[in-house]
Parts: structure tokens; sequence; C-alpha cells
């Protein structure tokens, strides 16, 4: 017997060692607290051990050494392992005096060979052998006082966290609980009873795997069941549970929503799920996924359904689910994009990228049908902003929309092109220019507060090659508008011949340009300016092309087409760069006389006019009041302000500006006494339209005084005649420019004139 309880005391020293090794290599504070105690617990079973074994006093002695003060330290370990295991703060104030109180007692055992106050040892016959047995005496009460205080404390620790914790987690502290419990029966059993050979230990030992498995092994499944299921019904989805018949066996709270499941009244699922989603709705397969709409309207719903095989651990089928995804939000939120991607804001209608896109398809789709693309342009629609506001144009352009849908059939494809233009494909058996012509002519919007006639003008061009881009389709109709002369009389114009060959013509010029500037087959004429006396003060730099094959262009031919497609800066550089070298050398050759150059409104936009016009200045070591500057109105059109600074940045640095064909444009009075300007032109042919010369007599005179009441100096252009010039000299004006003078002319010729 002794020898079979000494193996399995051997056995549990083994499992003891390798657990605390074990345990202290995890690295974690508990797997520390449990080779601790793994450790601790080893002491006790090895003094037990010897007791076993020995047959000897002094042995059976050292054995009982080894014991007890291993009980001491086995109860501070598990005190330890209590703490760290469960998480619970213990102020050092308690744990202090424990372990002063460990530490009192095992100095007095160890004092016990001197004053032999605790314990001796008995000879008895134990299994045939003699067996050295206990007999206490006051030290080893007090021992058991001590160790019994502190086991009885983590009993109560344990009872009362396994009666606290959540059920999942007091199954871990139930079990412990127990276990130490019946060893600390165990335990107390031998010592009343004062039977041989202790077999308690085997209890402790057994608390300790217990403790090292729990604490580092164990893990709660039903803790895992349990968040799953808490999982799935947090779900925005829809989750249905069947087994392996198909019955519906669980669902999430927005299953049971869906499905209208009352209660754990699963069984229903499967039915109220056919209702919804039809009787096509297969939930025998699984292993599939289908999209379904359901409802119409504004009730309309989309639903993702996804249904799974749920296999054991051996791979057998066990069950299957359901899953279904609400999409109808995401799927409006989409619609919505598309919808904001492809139609205007404004106005709700096609924006330009997918009114392409739409009128190529159905070009592509039906390319010989005949058809026009319409280009829908307001006029002046700048002013309307400016005159009224700005949603007063917005509500015109709302007006133009739905004007358009109400006149479009659904063989048109419209839209809104961008700004205030708009683009429409029509057959052409649908379009009619008298009607059209009709409506446009009275084409009013009013608000309530303000009634306003829209000019509207519309290019049209009809297809013709099926495969060109639809841009350039739109580009030829938007070309068509430049025919409108009459603007108030005529509002639809067609791509013709004409435009073809001005686009022609475009092209070609443009082609031409810069080789033109290098040779300078592209140059100035200079028209004079003169004084009151008729002396010559000064010129106006006009440009033209001496072309090889197309002869002497003037600058009607091809300023426009520059100024359109911005390579005006090109000649408008050149032509200013030209004057600075005439006046340079006017300049050495000692005469004062000044040069104006034009600067076109595109200019401004493209580069830093005043920096290029000074650094020419600077380069050519000219006077800047020599080389006069000439801007029309339009180039007040626009952000104004940074316009005055420009020009007061140059007129203060000492050039000279001067305004241009004043009056021939959109120009207003108000603005003209802010206006950072030195001279005033006035072109007479602006007055020589009107019939009444009495009246253009007048208009000019007004000019003239006006003018000069605002300390702006004035230069009249286009003085024909000499009876003009007397009339104009006896009004305030004091420069003039014309035919009545000369024509403009080359540069050598102006020379000539001047002498
Ligand atoms: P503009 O700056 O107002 O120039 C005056 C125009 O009136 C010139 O026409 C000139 O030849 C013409 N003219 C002068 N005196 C008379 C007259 O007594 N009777 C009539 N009927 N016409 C007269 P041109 O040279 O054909 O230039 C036309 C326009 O082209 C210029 O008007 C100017 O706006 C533009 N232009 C000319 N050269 C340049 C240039 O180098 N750059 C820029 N940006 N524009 C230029
Ligand atoms: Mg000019
Ligand atoms: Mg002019």
């Amino acid at each position: 017997m002794r020898e079979a309880l000494s193996i399995v005391f051997i056995v549990l020293i083994l499992v003891l060692s390798v657990g605390a090794v074990i345990s202290r290599r995890t690295n974690k504070a508990v797997g520390r607290a449990v080779s601790r105690l793994l450790t601790s617990i080893l002491l006790p079973v090895t003094g037990n051990l010897i007791l076993i074994v020995s047959h000897e006093k002094l042995l059976s002695t050292a054995g009982c050494y080894i014991y007890f003060i291993g009980m001491d330290f086995f109860m501070f370990a598990m005190l330890m392992f209590a703490v760290t295991y469960s998480q619970v703060r213990i102020p050092a104030k308690v744990v202090g005096p424990v372990i002063g109180v460990l530490l009192a007692d095992v100095v007095q055992l160890a004092l016990n060979p001197i004053f032999g106050h605790a314990f001796s040892t008995e000879k008895i016959e134990a299994y045939g052998a003699p067996y050295y047995r206990l007999v206490p005496y006051a030290g080893q009460y007090f021992h058991r006082i001590v160790d019994y205080g502190i086991f009885l404390s983590v009993l109560i620790f344990f009872f009362i966290m396994t009666i606290r914790s959540p059920r999942i987690y007091s199954e871990r502290y139930s079990v412990i609980f127990i276990c130490l419990l019946l060893g600390g029966l165990w335990q107390t059993f031998y010592i009343f009873s004062r039977s041989p050979l202790d077999r308690s230990m085997i209890g402790f030992a057994v608390f300790g795997v217990l403790c090292f498995y729990f604490s580092l092994y164990y893990r709660p499944m039903k803790l895992l069941d349990r968040m799953l299921a808490n999982i799935v019904s947090k779900l925005p989805d829809s989750v249905f549970f069947f087994d392996m018949t198909g019955r519906c066996i669980w669902a999430n709270s927005n299953a049971k929503e869906l499905a209208g499941i009352t209660g754990g009244e699963f069984s229903t699922a499967n039915d109220s799920l056919k209702g919804i989603f039809g009787s096509a709705l297969d939930l025998s397969s699984n292993g599939w996924t289908s999209h379904l709409t359901i409802g119409s309207g504004s009730n309309e719903k989309y639903y993702a359904l996804e249904k799974f095989l749920v296999n054991d651990e051996h791979g057998n089928a066990a069950g299957s689910f359901l899953n279904v995804r609400d999409n109808t939000a995401e799927q409006l939120r989409l619609r919505q994009e598309i919808h904001n991607a492809t139609h205007d804001r404004l106005t709700g209608l096609y924006n330009r990228e997918y009114l392409y896109s739409r009128i190529s398809q159905l070009i592509a789709s039906s390319p010989d049908c005949g058809r026009y693309v319409v280009f829908v342009d307001i006029k002046n629609f700048k002013i309307v902003n400016d005159i009224f506001s700005n949603d007063f144009g917005d509500f015109t352009l709302k007006c133009i929309a739905e004007w358009l849908r109400r006149e479009c059939s659904d063989n048109c494809i419209y839209g809104r092109l961008g700004g205030d233009t708009f683009g429409v494909l029509v057959p052409v058996d649908e379009f009619d220019p008298a009607e059209l012509e009709d409506e446009l002519t009275q084409f009013v919007v009013n608000d309530g507060t303000v009634e306003y006639h829209v000019l509207i003008h519309i290019g049209v061009y009809r297809i013709t090659e099926a495969d060109t881009d639809v841009s350039v389709m739109f580009d030829r109709a938007h070309l068509a508008l430049s025919m409108i002369k009459d603007e108030y009389q005529t509002h639809i114009a067609y791509y013709d011949d004409k435009i073809r060959s001005q686009v022609l013509w475009d092209q070609f010029i443009s082609a031409q340009l810069h080789d033109a500037l290098r040779t300078r087959e592209l140059r100035p004429f200079l028209q004079p300016i003169v004084d009151t006396s008729g002396r010559i003060v000064g010129a106006e730099a006009l440009a033209r092309w001496i072309h090889p094959t197309e002869g002497f262009l003037s600058p009607a031919k091809f300023i426009p087409v520059f100024e359109k497609n911005g390579m005006i800066v090109e000649v408008d550089k050149h032509m200013w760069r030209c004057a600075c070298e005439i006046l340079s050398r006017w300049q050495k050759e000692g005469r004062s006389l000044f040069i104006s150059v034009n600067i076109s409104p595109k200019d401004f936009y493209f580069i830093d006019v005043t920096a290029e016009i000074k650094s020419l200045v600077r380069e050519f070591g000219i006077d800047p009041s020599l080389l006069r500057i000439e801007i029309t109105e339009t180039v007040m059109m626009n952000n104004i302000d940074d316009k005055m600074a420009i020009l007061n940045d140059l007129r203060h640095d000492g050039f000279i500006v001067e305004m241009d064909d004043f009056g021939s444009g959109y120009s207003s009075l108000n603005m003209l006494k802010d206006m950072p300007v030195d001279v005033l032109k006035i072109d007479m042919k602006f007055l020589s339209k009107s019939s009444d010369e009495k009246k253009a007599r007048t208009i000019i005179q007004n000019i003239l005084k006006l003018s000069e009441d605002l300390g702006i100096a004035s230069l009249t252009e286009g003085v024909e005649t000499a009876e003009q010039f007397g009339m104009l000299r006896g009004m305030s004006c004091r420069l003039f420019q014309g035919y009545h003078f000369s024509k403009p002319v080359s540069v050598s010729d102006f020379e000539g004139l001047l002498s």
C-alpha cells in the first residue's frame, strides 16, 4: 500500500513540475501565479512522500518540516492565485499582514528543534512497517489556525465568486471551489482521525492541476455560443437558422420582424418567407445568392438573399441558414448618385456628358434616321443676371428647361450643355422652324414680379455622317449661331457651306500664324493721329498680313479668328514688340511720337499683360508714355476689380490708357467715372450709322463734354471729312484719327508722311 501511494505521489510530483514549467513559459500574469501555485504544492507533496517512504525518525521529522513549511508557502501561493485568477484587487494592507503571519509561522516551526514546542513524532506500525506519526503541541495548533484561516478565506472567496459571477463563468469557479473544499475536508479527516498515511495532498494536487487547466486552457464554450448568438441578434441583416429537415429553428430579431414571427414560433418562418419573396424561393437547397425586388413605387424594396450550408466538425451537413439583407436604402442612394452624375442640378435635365452619350447611343442604333442637332443659346444671359438677379437668371434657365420638356417628343433627347446653353437631338420631321421662330419671338419669362423677353438663338446642324463625334456636331450647331446678324429678327441659323468654309479658313490661317510672325508677313501698319492743327503727334499700330497666296489681309479676316481660338495673344505680343522697335528707333532719331497698340480682352485671360508690356519697355529703353494702351469696354465686363488694378498699375508706371471704341459696346456711364483711363476714343462710325445727323452731333457733343467734365481727354477716330474735322475741333476734342488724314500705311510710308 505504501509503495502504491508513493508511486502516486511521484507521479503527482512529475505532473506538478511539468505544469509549473509550462505555465511559467506562458509569460502571462496568471501563468506565473499558476506556476507558483504548482511549485508550492510540490513541497508538501514531497514532505508527505518522505513520511510515507521513511522508516526512521530523523527522516520522518525532516519530512514533517518540509510538509509544514510547504503548506505555508502553498497557502500564500493559493491566495495570490485566487487574486490573479479572479482579477479582484486586494489592498496591500490585507496582503502585508497575511505574509507577516505566514512568516511568523515559518519561524516558529523552524525553532521547534530547539524548543520542541510545535510537534514531535511517535513510532507506530502501518502496513507492516514502522511509521512516524505526528504528535502536535501548541506551535502546531498555531500553524493550523494560520493555514486554516487562509484556506477558509480562499474557500469563501471562490464560493462568493461562484454565486456572484455570470453563469458562464461560475462554472470554472465552482469546480475549483468544490475541489478545494474536498481537499480541505480530506485533510481535516486526517488531522482528526490521526490515521497514518495522509492522502489528502492528492486532493490539493488535483486542485492545482484544475487551476492550471482553467487558467490556461479552458475556453468557456457556452460563452462562445452566447457571444455568437448575441452578434447574430444584433446583425442588421435578417438571419434564419434551419435544421437538417429544413425547419426554421431560430431567427434573429430583424428576421422575426421580417417574417412576422412572434415569441418562439419559428416554424411559421418558411411559409412567411414564401409569402414575402414568392413561392419560387428555394429554401431546400443551399449555396445560392439571389437579388429580389418586391413591392412597387415608393413601397419598392430591394433584398439580397444568401443561403448557406452549415457543417459539423466532421464536415457533415448539420443545417443551414438564410441571410436576408435589405438593400433598399443603398439602392436608392445608388440611384440618386447615378441621377446626380447624369443630370443637371438646377434644371433636372441631362447634363452635357450624359446627353452626349445618350445621343451617340441613339444615333448608333439607328444611323439612317434624319436628325438635327440643335444648340440653344440665351443671348445676353450675363446681363439678365446682372440687371435682375442670379435667382431670376436661374428661374429663366428653369423656364427654358420646362419649355423643352413641353415641346420635345419622346423621339427627342435634350439636356443642358452648361451655363446658358442647351442641346437637343430632334428628328428632321419633328422640327418646324416656322413655329419655332414664332415661339422664340414671344418667349417671355415672368416670375410674378419681373417680366422679361428672353432672346434665344438656335443653331442647327443636320447630321450627315453618323460617326461624327457628338461634341463636334454640337460645335457645328454652335458655329451656325455666328451667322445670325440681325439678332432680334432671326432666331434660327443652320450650319452650312459658308460656315464650313469659314471653319476651313480659320484652320488654314491658324496653321500659318507662327511662320507669318517669324517672317513678318504679319506686321503693323500705322495710322496717323493728329492734333487740332493737323500735325501728326502719334499713330495707332494696326495689324496687316501680307499673305503670299491670299494677298493683303485686313484684320477683319484674321483678328476675330485668333480672338476665338486664343492665338490673338501671339499676334498682340508681336505687335507690341514691333511698336517698341519703331519707338526705340524714333527715340534715337529724336522723334517724340507715340504709338497706340490694341489689347484684346483675351490677352488679360491668357497672359500677364502688365508684366509683358513693362518688360518690353524696359528692354527697348522707351519712355512708357509713348506706348499707349488701347483697351475695349468688353475688357471691363468681368473681374472689374482685377482689371482696374491692372490699368492703375500701368498708369502708375507712366503708360497712357485709352478706351477704344467707346459707346459701341456694353458701357455704362456709371462705370466711366471709376474707369482708370486717360483717353476716350470715340468712333465716328457708330454715330454715322444714325440717319439723323443733328442727333448724332448732339450725342458726340455730349460725350465729349462728359469726358471733359470727368477730366478724361478724348480722341475721335473715323474722321473722314474736313467738315467733321472742323466740327469736332469746335467741340472740346483735341486728337483725331481717320481717313481724312491718312489710311493706315506701312511704317516707311508713315515716316514719309512725317517729312
Ligand atoms: P480699332 O482699334 O478701332 O481700329 C480702328 C479701325 O478703324 C481700323 O480698322 C482703321 O483702319 C479703321 N479706320 C480708321 N479711320 C477710319 C475712317 O476714317 N473710316 C473708317 N471707316 N474706318 C477707319 P482695321 O485696321 O481694319 O482694324 C479693325 C479692328 O481690328 C481694330 O479696330 C482693332 O479692334 C482690331 N485690330 C487691328 N489690329 C489689331 C491688333 O494688332 N491687335 C488686336 N487685338 N486688335 C487689332
Ligand atoms: Mg484701336
Ligand atoms: Mg477703334
